[in-house]
């Protein structure tokens, strides 16, 4: 542990403290709740940890999703939504 010459510090390795996991480029369904609904989004780019599947967006990507909620427009699909009760 904080050997700075032993291994190259990776920014893919996973951020998870005492994960092993790297991050893979993916494309995943990324749920977010926008002014009290649930919107859905698939096929969002995101590295996706082959372990522990902790998922982290670029930042062009969440601004691209910030950008997407922002639009008023109608759903290119929707999906029975189901609460856990
Ligand atoms: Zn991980």
């Amino acid at each position: 542990m904080g050997d700075p010459k032993g291994k190259k510090i990776q920014d893919m390795n996973c951020s998870l403290q005492g994960c092993l996991g790297q991050y893979e480029a993916k494309r995943v369904i990324h749920t977010v709740r926008h002014r009290g609904r649930v919107v859905v989004i698939d096929h969002v780019p995101a590295d996706v940890c082959s372990i522990c599947g902790d998922v982290l967006f670029k930042p062009e990507t969440v601004r691209a999703i910030e950008r997407l909620l922002g639009e008023v427009r109608q759903p290119d699909a929707s999906v029975p939504l189901y609460e856990y009760a």
